[in-house]
Protein backbone atom coordinates (compact mmCIF):
# COMPACT_ATOMS: atom_id res chain seq x y z
CA UNK A 1 0.00 0.00 0.00
CA UNK A 2 1.53 3.59 -0.88
CA UNK A 3 1.05 7.05 0.44
CA UNK A 4 1.57 10.06 -1.48
CA UNK A 5 4.14 11.97 0.84
CA UNK A 6 4.52 16.11 -0.01
CA UNK A 7 6.72 16.48 3.45
CA UNK A 8 7.86 14.77 6.22
CA UNK A 9 9.92 16.42 8.73
CA UNK A 10 10.21 16.76 12.84
CA UNK A 11 9.62 20.26 14.18
CA UNK A 12 8.09 21.39 17.34
CA UNK A 13 4.01 22.13 16.79
CA UNK A 14 3.27 25.32 17.03
CA UNK A 15 -0.48 24.97 16.36
CA UNK A 16 -3.27 24.22 19.00
CA UNK A 17 -3.56 21.64 21.70
CA UNK A 18 -0.21 20.42 20.71
CA UNK A 19 1.92 23.49 20.45
CA UNK A 20 5.51 23.42 21.64
CA UNK A 21 5.34 19.48 21.43
CA UNK A 22 8.46 17.70 19.23
CA UNK A 23 6.30 15.95 16.40
CA UNK A 24 7.09 14.48 13.42
CA UNK A 25 4.64 15.50 10.23
CA UNK A 26 3.62 13.48 7.55
CA UNK A 27 2.23 15.91 5.08
CA UNK A 28 0.23 13.89 2.54
CA UNK A 29 -0.41 14.97 -1.06
CA UNK A 30 -4.12 16.53 -2.26
CA UNK A 31 -6.52 18.97 -1.10
CA UNK A 32 -10.71 18.99 -1.45
CA UNK A 33 -10.22 22.67 -1.69
CA UNK A 34 -8.19 25.65 -3.04
CA UNK A 35 -8.37 28.47 -0.05
CA UNK A 36 -7.04 31.47 -2.37
CA UNK A 37 -9.05 34.23 -0.42
CA UNK A 38 -6.32 34.13 2.97
CA UNK A 39 -4.95 37.27 2.83
CA UNK A 40 -7.55 38.94 0.19
CA UNK A 41 -10.16 41.16 -0.32
CA UNK A 42 -13.05 39.32 0.29
CA UNK A 43 -13.61 37.70 -3.11
CA UNK A 44 -10.67 37.71 -4.65
CA UNK A 45 -8.32 35.38 -5.02
CA UNK A 46 -4.47 34.88 -4.76
CA UNK A 47 -2.46 34.72 -7.81
CA UNK A 48 0.80 33.96 -6.11
CA UNK A 49 0.73 30.29 -6.47
CA UNK A 50 0.32 30.21 -10.40
CA UNK A 51 3.83 32.59 -10.36
CA UNK A 52 5.55 30.15 -8.75
CA UNK A 53 3.68 27.73 -11.18
CA UNK A 54 4.99 29.57 -14.12
CA UNK A 55 8.89 29.03 -12.95
CA UNK A 56 8.53 25.25 -12.15
CA UNK A 57 11.17 24.75 -13.39
CA UNK A 58 13.07 26.26 -11.05
CA UNK A 59 12.34 24.08 -8.17
CA UNK A 60 13.69 20.60 -7.90
CA UNK A 61 12.39 20.32 -3.80
CA UNK A 62 10.02 21.65 -1.42
CA UNK A 63 12.85 23.49 0.07
CA UNK A 64 13.39 25.56 -2.97
CA UNK A 65 9.64 26.83 -3.14
CA UNK A 66 8.62 30.55 -2.34
CA UNK A 67 6.76 30.70 0.54
CA UNK A 68 3.06 32.78 0.04
CA UNK A 69 1.72 35.54 1.65
CA UNK A 70 -1.98 35.14 0.40
CA UNK A 71 -3.88 32.11 -0.38
CA UNK A 72 -2.90 28.79 1.01
CA UNK A 73 0.42 28.53 2.16
CA UNK A 74 0.57 24.96 1.72
CA UNK A 75 -0.07 25.14 -2.40
CA UNK A 76 2.13 22.48 -3.45
CA UNK A 77 0.85 19.80 -1.28
CA UNK A 78 -2.13 19.65 -3.67
CA UNK A 79 -2.15 21.93 -6.52
CA UNK A 80 -1.39 19.39 -9.30
CA UNK A 81 1.67 21.65 -11.10
CA UNK A 82 3.65 20.32 -8.11
CA UNK A 83 2.69 17.06 -8.04
CA UNK A 84 6.16 15.48 -8.84
CA UNK A 85 7.63 16.66 -6.36
CA UNK A 86 5.40 14.83 -3.19
CA UNK A 87 7.13 10.64 -4.15
CA UNK A 88 4.89 7.81 -3.18
CA UNK A 89 5.48 5.81 -0.21
CA UNK A 90 5.13 2.68 0.41
CA UNK A 91 3.96 2.10 4.19
CA UNK A 92 6.61 0.06 5.31
CA UNK A 93 9.33 2.54 3.60
CA UNK A 94 7.52 5.32 5.04
CA UNK A 95 7.11 3.72 8.37
CA UNK A 96 10.75 3.33 8.48
CA UNK A 97 11.67 7.04 7.50
CA UNK A 98 8.98 8.54 10.07
CA UNK A 99 11.58 6.65 13.11
CA UNK A 100 14.52 7.43 10.79
CA UNK A 101 13.92 11.34 11.68
CA UNK A 102 13.47 10.58 15.31
CA UNK A 103 16.57 11.88 17.46
CA UNK A 104 16.51 8.56 19.71
CA UNK A 105 15.30 6.11 16.36
CA UNK A 106 12.46 5.18 18.26
CA UNK A 107 9.05 6.65 19.56
CA UNK A 108 9.80 8.78 23.18
CA UNK A 109 7.31 11.45 24.29
CA UNK A 110 7.25 12.64 20.63
CA UNK A 111 3.48 13.00 18.69
CA UNK A 112 2.95 12.00 15.30
CA UNK A 113 0.85 14.76 12.83
CA UNK A 114 -1.12 13.62 10.27
CA UNK A 115 -1.19 17.09 7.75
CA UNK A 116 -1.77 17.56 4.50
CA UNK A 117 -3.61 19.11 2.32
CA UNK A 118 -6.14 17.21 3.80
CA UNK A 119 -5.01 13.88 5.07
CA UNK A 120 -8.58 12.19 5.48
CA UNK A 121 -9.17 12.12 1.93
CA UNK A 122 -8.67 8.68 0.18
CA UNK A 123 -5.33 8.13 2.69
CA UNK A 124 -7.86 6.89 5.42
CA UNK A 125 -7.46 3.29 4.05
CA UNK A 126 -3.53 3.36 4.28
CA UNK A 127 -3.44 4.64 7.24
CA UNK A 128 -3.96 1.97 9.42
CA UNK A 129 -1.25 -0.17 7.36
CA UNK A 130 1.50 2.36 7.88
CA UNK A 131 -0.07 2.35 11.96
CA UNK A 132 0.52 -1.21 12.05
CA UNK A 133 4.23 -1.33 10.31
CA UNK A 134 7.06 -2.48 13.32
CA UNK A 135 8.25 0.46 15.57
CA UNK A 136 4.99 2.35 15.55
CA UNK A 137 3.60 -0.03 18.17
CA UNK A 138 5.26 2.68 20.52
CA UNK A 139 3.74 5.68 18.61
CA UNK A 140 1.08 7.16 22.08
CA UNK A 141 -0.52 10.39 20.44
CA UNK A 142 -1.72 11.55 16.68
CA UNK A 143 -3.46 14.34 15.70
CA UNK A 144 -5.01 14.74 12.41
CA UNK A 145 -5.13 17.87 10.89
CA UNK A 146 -8.56 18.37 9.01
CA UNK A 147 -10.63 21.03 7.17
CA UNK A 148 -13.50 18.98 8.79
CA UNK A 149 -15.35 17.78 5.73
CA UNK A 150 -13.90 14.16 5.27
CA UNK A 151 -16.69 11.33 6.68
CA UNK A 152 -14.81 8.79 8.38
CA UNK A 153 -14.74 5.66 6.36
CA UNK A 154 -16.34 2.58 8.81
CA UNK A 155 -13.41 0.86 8.71
CA UNK A 156 -11.17 3.45 9.64
CA UNK A 157 -13.68 4.64 12.74
CA UNK A 158 -13.27 1.06 13.71
CA UNK A 159 -9.21 0.85 13.48
CA UNK A 160 -8.73 4.11 15.23
CA UNK A 161 -10.72 2.96 18.41
CA UNK A 162 -8.91 -0.14 18.48
CA UNK A 163 -5.87 1.87 18.31
CA UNK A 164 -6.29 4.15 21.20
CA UNK A 165 -7.22 1.06 23.16
CA UNK A 166 -4.32 -0.72 22.42
CA UNK A 167 -0.44 -0.96 23.57
CA UNK A 168 -1.28 0.55 26.79
CA UNK A 169 -2.31 3.98 25.37
CA UNK A 170 -4.91 5.46 27.58
CA UNK A 171 -7.67 6.00 25.29
CA UNK A 172 -10.12 8.77 24.41
CA UNK A 173 -7.34 11.27 23.73
CA UNK A 174 -4.64 9.77 22.10
CA UNK A 175 -6.09 10.31 18.39
CA UNK A 176 -6.68 14.14 18.29
CA UNK A 177 -8.77 15.85 15.36
CA UNK A 178 -7.11 19.53 14.88
CA UNK A 179 -10.50 20.87 12.87
CA UNK A 180 -9.37 24.03 10.89
CA UNK A 181 -12.71 24.92 9.52
CA UNK A 182 -12.70 27.43 6.24
CA UNK A 183 -14.09 30.43 6.65
CA UNK A 184 -15.52 32.01 4.03
CA UNK A 185 -12.01 34.72 4.41
CA UNK A 186 -9.95 31.66 3.27
CA UNK A 187 -12.58 32.13 -0.36
CA UNK A 188 -14.43 28.37 0.44
CA UNK A 189 -18.50 28.52 0.54
CA UNK A 190 -19.85 28.49 3.75
CA UNK A 191 -22.40 25.17 3.05
CA UNK A 192 -18.79 23.03 1.43
CA UNK A 193 -16.77 23.83 4.49
CA UNK A 194 -18.65 23.96 7.30
CA UNK A 195 -19.85 20.39 8.08
CA UNK A 196 -20.89 20.23 11.77
CA UNK A 197 -22.29 16.48 11.69
CA UNK A 198 -19.03 14.98 10.06
CA UNK A 199 -17.37 16.89 12.67
CA UNK A 200 -19.26 15.79 15.42
CA UNK A 201 -18.82 12.21 14.25
CA UNK A 202 -15.07 12.41 14.84
CA UNK A 203 -16.05 12.68 18.58
CA UNK A 204 -16.56 8.92 18.77
CA UNK A 205 -13.35 8.19 18.37
CA UNK A 206 -10.95 11.06 19.69
CA UNK A 207 -10.34 14.29 21.13
CA UNK A 208 -11.72 16.94 18.81
CA UNK A 209 -10.85 21.05 18.53
CA UNK A 210 -11.48 23.71 16.18
CA UNK A 211 -9.36 26.30 15.05
CA UNK A 212 -10.69 28.94 13.35
CA UNK A 213 -7.84 31.60 10.99
CA UNK A 214 -8.58 34.86 11.55
CA UNK A 215 -7.61 38.52 9.73
CA UNK A 216 -10.93 40.47 10.24
CA UNK A 217 -13.69 41.62 12.41
CA UNK A 218 -15.70 39.89 9.55
CA UNK A 219 -13.38 36.57 10.17
CA UNK A 220 -14.14 36.69 14.27
CA UNK A 221 -18.34 37.02 13.20
CA UNK A 222 -18.38 34.32 11.05
CA UNK A 223 -16.42 32.05 13.79
CA UNK A 224 -18.83 33.04 15.90
CA UNK A 225 -21.40 31.87 13.62
CA UNK A 226 -19.56 28.95 12.79
CA UNK A 227 -19.08 27.88 16.37
CA UNK A 228 -22.60 28.09 16.91
CA UNK A 229 -23.41 25.87 13.92
CA UNK A 230 -21.03 23.41 15.62
CA UNK A 231 -22.11 23.61 18.81
CA UNK A 232 -26.01 23.28 17.79
CA UNK A 233 -24.86 19.92 15.94
CA UNK A 234 -23.60 18.54 19.24
CA UNK A 235 -19.99 19.28 19.07
CA UNK A 236 -18.62 19.99 22.43
CA UNK A 237 -14.49 20.72 22.27
CA UNK A 238 -12.44 23.38 22.76
CA UNK A 239 -12.51 26.71 20.34
CA UNK A 240 -9.03 27.88 19.02
CA UNK A 241 -8.46 31.29 17.32
CA UNK A 242 -5.58 31.27 15.67
CA UNK A 243 -4.31 35.06 13.06
CA UNK A 244 -3.88 34.70 9.95
CA UNK A 245 0.07 34.77 8.50
CA UNK A 246 2.25 31.67 6.84
CA UNK A 247 4.71 35.03 6.94
CA UNK A 248 6.39 37.08 10.02
CA UNK A 249 5.29 40.87 8.74
CA UNK A 250 1.25 39.50 8.49
CA UNK A 251 1.52 37.20 11.56
CA UNK A 252 2.81 39.85 13.92
CA UNK A 253 -0.34 42.43 12.34
CA UNK A 254 -2.73 39.96 13.94
CA UNK A 255 -1.31 37.97 16.52
CA UNK A 256 -2.10 40.21 19.00
CA UNK A 257 -5.45 41.22 18.06
CA UNK A 258 -6.82 37.28 17.93
CA UNK A 259 -5.44 36.64 21.31
CA UNK A 260 -7.67 39.49 22.52
CA UNK A 261 -10.38 38.56 20.76
CA UNK A 262 -10.07 34.91 22.40
CA UNK A 263 -10.56 36.98 25.54
CA UNK A 264 -13.61 38.83 24.89
CA UNK A 265 -15.17 35.61 23.56
CA UNK A 266 -13.82 32.96 26.31
CA UNK A 267 -11.95 31.22 23.38
CA UNK A 268 -8.69 29.82 23.28
CA UNK A 269 -6.10 31.30 20.91
CA UNK A 270 -3.41 29.60 19.48
CA UNK A 271 -0.23 30.81 18.23
CA UNK A 272 1.84 30.08 15.51
CA UNK A 273 4.96 29.39 16.58
CA UNK A 274 6.54 27.78 13.21
CA UNK A 275 6.86 31.61 12.17
CA UNK A 276 8.60 33.27 15.16
CA UNK A 277 11.01 30.19 15.25
CA UNK A 278 11.12 29.14 11.91
CA UNK A 279 10.05 31.47 9.87
CA UNK A 280 7.35 29.04 8.65
CA UNK A 281 10.20 27.68 6.08
CA UNK A 282 9.03 24.30 4.39
CA UNK A 283 9.74 21.65 6.39
CA UNK A 284 8.93 23.42 9.86
S1 LIG B 1 -7.95 23.12 3.32
FE1 LIG B 1 -5.88 23.58 4.09
S2 LIG B 1 -4.45 22.53 2.69
FE2 LIG B 1 -6.46 22.60 1.68
S3 LIG B 1 -6.33 24.42 0.41
FE3 LIG B 1 -7.28 25.03 2.36
S4 LIG B 1 -5.59 25.75 3.66
FE4 LIG B 1 -4.70 24.61 1.95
Amino acid sequence: MKIKVSELFYSIQGEGRYMGVPSVFLRTFGCNFTCGGFGMSRGEDSDERNKVAEKIELYKTYKDLPLVSTGCDSYASWDHRFKHLSPYYQVEDLAQSIQNILPHKEWRDEHLVITGGEPLLGWQRAFPSLLDQPGMERLREITFETNGTQKLHKAFKDYLILWTNSYGRRGWGDITFSVSAKLPGSGEEWKSAIKPKTVCEYQDVGYVYLKFVLATDQDLEDALRATDEYRQACFKGPVYLMPVGGVESVYSLNNRRVAEYAMTYGLRYSDRLQVPLFKNEWGT
